[in-house]
């Protein structure tokens, strides 16, 4: 893991939100005749180029959280809050494209509700508004052991969305995130994510879940046809969507455009799609005039920096001290089962 990797995770998700925001729910068919090629804006929300949506806001507020208070559900919980009623990390000072969980989640926290419990568990609650913010969680977590690991990234999507099914696509989200974070090109990083052992995948993807990701974890996903690619809000066609983008490609560039041009959920799509290509190609790869046009650039890249020299500080003081507890490790072990 390296800062690169880290902020390319960060951007790729901003960018890929940027990108695709304009043409929003618009049919893969019309993307087909006019494929989107860069950073356009107007378009769905008539937001300027460089605009992003709940996506990279969301994401932001949790990258600012775990800088400042490590993995912790009430503060994240806090700052989308900000969001929500104050336009917290916006690009123009109000927030938009919010999701129906979503909103009904920020409705509970207004009220009290504690923040892990925050998010509606229906099965209609399945939507991709917690994958499309996990980013910082996964790359936090991205050194702690498979119990630890789920425990956090369940912890932080039940904010929103508290279904196991979404919980378990997080899960699998970070997973490979981790096994891209070694390195290796994103085939084999994909063909890790199918060999791990079988208690690795229990730890964080429900009994009851694990037949809707059957196609992600067979290892065949490269070889299945575009036409069976959904790109609609629903949590596992967008987990698929962005993993297929992933492995069909071969550099930054191409596999936003290709999650863009998609078509239906656009942004969030291309936003899934461009945390996992930022850790693939790192931050460096990220064509500059698409970095350029993003609106509130330099806070961003701060906020980014810093999130980056905090995982890598981490890191480095475990590698020096030998301390064993990975960042978010806690000794208290989570009840019940998945
Ligand atoms: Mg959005």
């Amino acid at each position: 893991m390296d800062k690169n990797q880290i902020m390319g995770g960060l951007l790729g998700v901003l960018i890929g939100d940027a990108l695709g925001l304009p043409v929003q729910f618009a049919p893969r068919e019309e993307r087909k005749k006019k494929p989107v090629a860069g950073m356009e804006g107007w378009g769905a929300f008539n937001m300027p180029p460089g605009s992003f949506s709940d996506d990279g806001s969301l994401t932001l507020c949790l990258a600012e959280s775990i800088c400042e208070a490590g993995l912790n559900a009430e503060d994240a919980a806090g700052r989308f809050l900000r969001w929500y009623n104050e336009g917290y990390w916006t690009p123009t000072g109000f927030a938009y494209d919010i999701g129906g969980s979503t909103s009904r989640a920020m409705e509970r926290l207004r009220r009290g509700v504690p923040a892990i419990d925050a998010g509606p568990k229906g099965e209609n609650d399945n939507g991709n508004g917690s994958l499309m913010r996990i980013m910082p969680a996964a790359l936090y977590l991205a050194g702690s052991g498979p119990e630890t690991m789920a425990d956090g990234i369940w912890t932080i999507s039940r904010i929103t969305h508290g279904h196991p099914r979404t919980c378990s696509a997080c899960y699998i989200y970070a997973l490979l995130a981790k096994e891209l974070l070694t390195g290796v090109s994103p085939i084999e990083a994909y063909q890790n994510l199918c060999s791990l052992p079988e208690e690795v995948l229990q730890a964080g993807i429900a009994g009851t879940e694990k037949k809707h990701f059957a196609r992600i974890l067979d290892g065949q996903l490269q070889q299945v046809s575009e036409r069976e690619i959904r790109s609609s809000g629903y949590v596992v066609h967008t987990l698929e969507a962005a993993i297929w983008c992933l492995i069909n490609n071969n550099d930054f560039t191409s596999t936003l455009l290709a999650a863009v041009n998609l078509g239906e959920d656009t942004d969030t799509v291309a936003a899934v799609t461009g945390g996992l290509a930022g850790i693939s190609y790192g931050f460096e790869a990220i064509p500059a005039g698409w970095l350029e046009v993003l609106i509130r650039r330099d806070e961003i890249l701060s906020l980014a920096t810093g999130f980056a020299d905090k995982l890598t500080q981490v890191r480095d003081i475990e590698a020096g001290d030998k301390v064993t507890e990975a960042p978010g490790e806690s000794s208290k072990k989570r009840g019940g089962s998945r």
